[in-house]
């Protein structure tokens, strides 16, 4: 048997590694943050053989009380994920489970790998009507990564009166919370679908621009919440700097440039089981305009999810209480504009489990692609309130 954390996103200390039925793992901190919650480790050479796991330090993880009700996520080929029985006692995490295959690997959840990265915005970067930007680099010198979904037939094609609206996305400030890709993954496998028609009228009224990794260097050093210098992304976007935070500095810059219409930041919540917004209420240039807005994305996003929710999520801000360092508040009061925190659970939602995956990336991509109905019905009102409309 063979244990290693030794690969992109992969993240464990091994303290006992040589009885497999009684393996001690420690759950390792986010490189220059006290931050700790993200595993991911593979076991090699353990097809038929019973494997008895504790993370040591579980109760000393960062959101320690969130592994009540978790399960640990497994896979043999980094694609196909589900879940193994798994206990917390408050202190330590246990799991059981005899692989079917020669090599498992467990983790927080399912990982998004920087070469599995690359291959989405290659992918993507391919279709008719997108473009590649990169807008700078991260503190370890990775490319950020910027796709450009424009509308894909010629500029008469372009059913609007002006200029197109400006919709931005972007995920996994924090790069534990993988589900965040995976549903960036969603949302363009939908825009870039030439049989879709509401992708297609999404297209002629706005262009996207997603950042569907903002913090690269965390990812690939197995992070939980910071990038390779303990910064904490989404505390950055008041005042981002060259030295601790060029993944918002240059992303911010680039919206300065482009303008914003409608923004959601893509996140996962260790504790709350459910999919849930959190708007910009608290900010102080906060307008009835902007509580439009969030309203009919919701009302629109609750018609057409099977798994958002409104009746859980974080307590609203009060007015002028809004936390302005986080990208979904800046924006939001920057650009007066639609601005949201979008969240998904590691455990899974509770309104609809699923026993087998719990949520997974298949579930965080169909939210994705929910998504575009919202915008839609958004980019409309926009639309119809805009000068000359
Ligand atoms: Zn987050």
């Amino acid at each position: 048997m063979e244990i290693t954390a030794d690969f992109d996103g992969g993240a464990i200390e091994v303290l006992r590694g040589a009885d497999p039925l009684a393996v001690e793992l420690g759950l390792r901190g986010d490189t220059g943050a006290h931050v700790r919650q993200w595993f991911c480790v593979r076991f090699d050479d353990v097809a038929g053989q019973p494997l008895a796991v504790s993370l040591m330090n579980a109760g000393e993880a960062t959101y320690a009380e969130a592994f009540e009700g978790y399960r640990v996520c497994a896979s043999y080929d980094g694609e196909r994920w589900f879940r193994v029985p798994t206990r917390f006692d408050g202190a330590v995490l246990r799991f059981l489970h005899t692989p079917a295959a020669p090599s498992v690997t467990y983790a927080y959840f399912a990982p998004y790998s920087w070469q599995r990265h690359r291959a989405l915005v290659d992918a993507a970067s391919a279709a008719p009507g997108v473009a590649l930007q990169v807008l700078g680099h991260s503190v370890l010198g990775r490319p950020m990564h910027l796709l450009v979904v424009d509308s894909p037939g010629p500029e008469p094609d372009r059913a609007w009166r002006g200029a197109p609206l400006r919709v931005w996305l972007i995920a996994r400030q924090h790069p534990g919370e993988t589900m965040g890709q995976w549903l960036a993954q969603g949302l363009l496998a939908r825009l870039l679908d030439p049989g879709d028609p509401v992708a297609l009228a999404a297209r002629r009224r706005a262009v996207f621009r997603v950042v569907p990794n903002m913090n690269p260097d965390g990812g690939v050093l197995g992070n939980q919440r910071t990038n390779a210098v303990g910064a904490d992304l989404n505390r950055a976007w008041l005042a981002p700097t060259a030295g601790e935070s060029p993944e918002v500095l240059c992303v911010r810059s680039a919206m300065e440039a482009s303008g914003v219409d409608v923004f959601v930041d893509v996140h996962g919540d260790e504790r709350n089981p459910w999919c849930f917004l959190a708007g910009c209420e608290g900010n102080p240039g906060y307008s009835e305009r902007q509580r439009l807005l969030e309203n009919l994305f919701e009302q629109t996003l609750l018609a057409t999810s099977r798994d958002f929710q409104d009746e859980y999520g974080y307590p609203r801000d009060e007015p002028g209480g809004g936390d302005l360092r986080t990208a979904g508040n800046w924006v939001g009061e920057r650009f007066g504009c639609l601005s949201f925190t979008l969240e998904m659970p590691f455990k899974d939602n509770a309104n609809d489990p699923d026993p087998r995956a719990g949520w997974s990336p298949a579930r965080s991509m169909e939210l994705g692609a929910s998504l575009v109905e919202a915008i839609l019905a958004c980019l409309d009102w926009l639309g119809a309130a805009a000068p000359g409309g």
